[in-house]
């Protein structure tokens, strides 16, 4: 090939090469969507249009930023900035479970990879994109982090639940009721009432009941894990992870999600696991209160708080306390749903005091709930050091 020849098959390499790459990515299964160092959407694949529910047409050109939840949303540009100045790579090349944005509004979760590579003398950044919502995979990509939260599925197959302490509880109250029946039996005649046995067995009648208070306080500390290890951990971290989980067992249909997390305020000494169930635990009630609701808004913020403390909400937009329950809220089987244990909040209040915070509802500017929680800051030495 001569020089000419050279110079011209280069100048129509690059478009030649840009459509045949179209052609092959829409024939992947998984969203791809490549975009320009400013973030500018440069091609959408066939497969993104069905994950996100735009044409192509509607978002070339267009920020990324628009298939994003809050923060990331108002944050992207930054991040990539960030990443052009600093070549510090938080994404790119590495695989994650976050959370995007539908165009009806709804979030879902999502597991995301990023490539960089040049086009056309262009630098373009492809992100691979799988809806995990649904998919088989879910299970595997999500395995690691469902082993740890593999008591957390226990709370919430709440049949399993009920199943495990009616056959716990079965014995002492069999007993409670023999001993009772004995009792009566021997007060029939009362000719020849033999009040010692009658004691004796009133007595058992008593141990017996309290044996099943002791199994239900049991299954409780159970629920919480009492082998806490506490970790300097960050919270946008926990929370973009229990969001993440929450949402795919529960119906997110709908719901507008957004988190608002203090970054100067990220690290906190918890156990992750503890910490995740709660906050698993207020999102899936959250979703559960909006089920009727026309506005469906989720919202998670953090702030600081007094005595180094942080505060977290999670508000939404749903039904409200109901007023009879309020006031025993957080404590166990109280429950307003058909198939509810009550049991969720009460474990949340377990975890939160063990950890030193407090826990506490008021209604919320959404027009729902919110639930508030403290956690101690961590000391940023510890965590440096
Ligand atoms: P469960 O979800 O099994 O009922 P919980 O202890 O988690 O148990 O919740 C107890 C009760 O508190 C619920 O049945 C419901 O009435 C009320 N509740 C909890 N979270 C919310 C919320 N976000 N909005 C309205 N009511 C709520």
């Amino acid at each position: 090939m001569n020089e000419d020849e050279l110079k011209a098959k280069s100048s129509i390499a690059p478009l030649g090469g840009a459509q045949a790459l179209h052609a092959l990515i829409d024939t992947v299964p998984d969203a791809m969507i490549v975009i320009d160092d400013s973030a500018r959407i440069l091609s959408f694949s066939k497969g993104a249009e069905q994950v996100f529910g735009f044409a192509e047409s509607e978002v070339l050109g267009e920020n990324v930023s628009l298939l994003m939840p809050s923060p990331d949303r108002e944050r992207h540009d930054n991040y990539l900035r960030h990443y052009l100045d600093t070549g510090e790579k938080r994404v790119i090349g590495i695989g994650r479970v976050t959370t995007a944005r539908h165009r009806d509004g709804s979030t879902f979760p999502v597991d995301l990879s990023v490539g960089e590579f040049m086009m056309g003398g262009l630098r373009v950044f492809a992100g691979f994109i799988r809806d995990l919502t649904e998919t088989r995979e879910t299970e595997r990509k999500l395995h690691n982090l469902q082993a740890e939260l593999a008591h957390v599925s226990r709370i919430s197959s709440m049949g399993a639940l009920a199943t495990s302490i009616a056959h716990e509880l079965n014995q002492p109250l069999t007993a409670v009721a023999n001993y009772a029946q004995s009792a009566r039996g021997l007060l029939d005649d009362p000719d020849s009432i033999d009040l010692a046995l009658v004691c004796e067995a009133l007595d058992e009648c008593g141990k017996e009941a309290l044996r099943a208070g002791q199994i239900v306080q049991r299954l409780r500390s159970f629920i919480s894990r009492g082998d806490s290890v506490r970790q300097i951990s960050s919270l946008q971290r926990l929370a973009k992870e229990a969001t993440a989980l929450a949402l795919i067992n529960g119906d997110s249909r709908g719901v507008d999600f957004a988190s608002k997390l203090d970054a100067d305020h990220d690290w906190v000494l918890v156990d992750q696991v503890q910490i995740q169930q709660v906050l698993v635990n207020l999102i899936r009630n959250a979703l559960e209160a909006m089920e009727q609701s026309t506005v469906k808004k989720l919202l998670i913020t953090s702030e600081p708080a007094k005595d180094r403390m942080v505060q977290i909400t999670v508000s939404d937009s749903g039904s409200g306390l109901e007023p009879h329950i309020a006031e025993r809220l957080f404590h166990p089987f109280m429950s307003t749903k058909p198939s509810g244990m009550g049991l969720g909040l009460s474990i949340c209040h377990t975890i939160i005091s063990s950890h030193g915070g407090r826990i506490w509802v008021e209604p919320s500017e959404l027009g729902g709930t919110s639930f508030n929680f403290t956690l101690l800051e961590a000391n940023t030495e510890e965590k440096n050091g």
